[in-house]
């Protein structure tokens, strides 16, 4: 039989294939139902074509596997674009968030009924920002009427306004919840900050619903990412609507990963919900099942011996776990659960981010069989701010991609997004260069090449046939550009299982 025509081809690309260097003997590949179907020299595949297929000429640009972002938050990515912007950048005083945020009622004003959240986000109470946390008072400064709610730029806590702790019903009274800190003055009011409590408010305050996500979509993949993880704590049966809703709507190409927050995982399992399952007609596939491990109110939340039995409790319903854990104790905690509660055969349990990584936890992390998923994006875009507070000797010892990988531990890569922008290559660029995006050296061990780091942002994926067509065309090379220019490498076509998803100058 001979071969079907191809739906694709691309040619005049440099090829990134499975040896890592661009190969002399390759630039173009065709593509067919999603699949790769040929790659060779253009002059060979060019024989292929039929009469629909569709001929690109990728003018030069190189040819990866689509990026997949093992780590983000694709809800609240999208929400940002209500909210308002409070980072340093944009509000680098406490008067300058509250006139941000004053501003943002004066402009919708006609378009409000007054009685939403009005929302900011990414303050930042070190002395590279603010210097210190807003507090309740600051916010009634924007309003005395309507709830306002400014998340800190870790996503772990958030201030109230007065009628926003109302609202939550947050009061002197209030019992503080597991893990989570209600901070209160002397006199023991509520001062407005609150930590890990995320999970609780949106338990109790109704949100706006139904983010846009197309804009989003764009956005990740103009950076040639063709898959996401999404990380969502609280993710449930509503997250897997929305996600499902606006997959199968063609609003978001992208495939999706979602985990399943903890406590949800009871009404996922009812569902009959598998892990690994791809929901039929979207690419939303339910992933590893996900605990928070926080450190915020000075102790361990969840206690260790309670987490093993949470880890062995996810791996009888079928569910490997993903286990968010920053600090040096949590990752040691984590890793020691893992180890107690054994793994599922043949499928890794994860723990996320892992930033603190001294010698003896990449020791135990290495025995503990997971996982790794590090955000050396935090080092491009929050470098100078780990200088100004991380003891420097500790530097070193921040997201070390290339200690993890050396010790023999399976990497992924993740962005954390929105916590910080989503764009890979700034995280691949601070996985090969440990610099900020100042240039400044924070030390320890950079991966060795882009292709090394790269192949962990890809899922290991290949540019060969019968391999899935998720691919992306992008300039300048990767693997040319030095390090400061490689978080300005974007994709001209990004291509989703065999379908052109993005397209920007090809
Ligand atoms: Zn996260």
């Amino acid at each position: 039989m001979p071969m079907p025509y191809p739906d694709l081809i691309l040619h005049n690309a440099a090829i990134h294939t499975a040896a890592g260097t661009p190969s002399p003997d390759a630039d173009a590949v065709a593509i067919n139902a999603g699949k790769i179907a040929a790659v060779g020299r253009f002059a060979d595949v060019a024989r292929l074509i039929g009469p629909a297929t569709v001929v690109l000429d990728c003018g030069g640009r190189t040819l990866i596997p689509g990026i997949v972002d093992a780590h983000c938050h694709l809800l609240a990515m999208a929400a940002r674009a209500g909210q308002v912007d409070c980072r340093p950048a944009a509000a680098p005083s406490v008067p300058a968030v509250v006139a941000a945020l004053r501003d943002a009622i004066a402009a919708a004003a006609d378009a409000d009924d007054g009685t939403h959240w009005l929302r900011g986000y990414g303050y930042d109470d070190s002395p590279l920002g603010l210097g210190r946390h807003i507090t309740r008072h600051d916010l009634d400064a924007v309003s005395t009427t309507r709830p306002v709610r400014v998340e800190h730029r870790s996503g772990h806590a958030c201030v109230l306004n007065t009628v926003g702790l109302v609202a939550a019903g947050i009061n002197r009274s209030t019992p503080t919840p597991p893990g989570a800190v209600i901070q209160r003055a002397a006199d023991g009011e509520p001062t407005g900050l609150l930590l890990e409590m995320s999970g609780w408010l949106s338990e109790r305050i109704a949100s706006r619903k139904s983010a846009e996500l197309k804009p989003l979509a764009n956005r990740l993949l103009a950076y040639g990412i063709t898959a996401v993880t999404d990380a969502g704590p609280a993710n449930g049966i509503a997250t897997l609507h929305s996600f499902t809703a606006k997959t199968s709507a063609a609003d978001f190409p992208l495939r999706i990963t979602m985990m399943a927050g903890w406590p949800q995982l009871d009404e996922i399992t009812r569902l009959g919900l598998r892990y690994g399952q791809t929901i039929p007609g979207t690419r939303v596939t339910i992933g590893h099942a996900k605990i928070m491990l926080t450190a915020s109110s000075g102790n361990l939340h969840p206690h260790p011996a309670r987490l093993t039995a949470m880890v062995s409790e996810a791996h009888r319903r079928g569910y490997p776990v993903a286990i968010h854990a920053v600090e040096r104790d949590a990752i040691v905690a984590a890793a020691i659960a893992l180890m107690d509660a054994g793994a599922i055969p043949n499928i890794p349990d994860r723990i996320e981010h892992c930033a603190e990584c001294p010698p003896d936890v990449i020791d135990l992390l290495a025995q503990s069989g997971a996982l790794a998923v590090p955000n050396p994006g935090f080092l491009h875009y929050d470098g100078a701010r780990y200088r100004a507070t991380v003891p420097p000797e500790l530097l070193p010892q921040l997201y070390p991609v290339a200690s993890l990988l050396a010790a023999g531990i399976p990497v992924a890569l993740g962005s954390d997004a929105p916590v910080v922008e989503a764009n890979p290559w700034a995280g691949i660029a601070a996985a090969v260069s440990r610099r900020t995006a100042d240039g400044t050296n924070l030390g320890g061990r950079p991966v060795e090449s882009v292709q090394t780091a790269l192949a962990l942002h890809t899922g290991g994926a290949r540019i060969a046939v019968g391999q899935r067509a998720d691919l992306a065309v992008v300039a300048p090379s990767p693997f040319a550009a030095p390090p400061e220019r490689l978080p300005d490498v974007r994709s001209a076509l990004t291509i989703i299982n065999g379908e052109i998803a993005w397209r920007n100058g090809i």
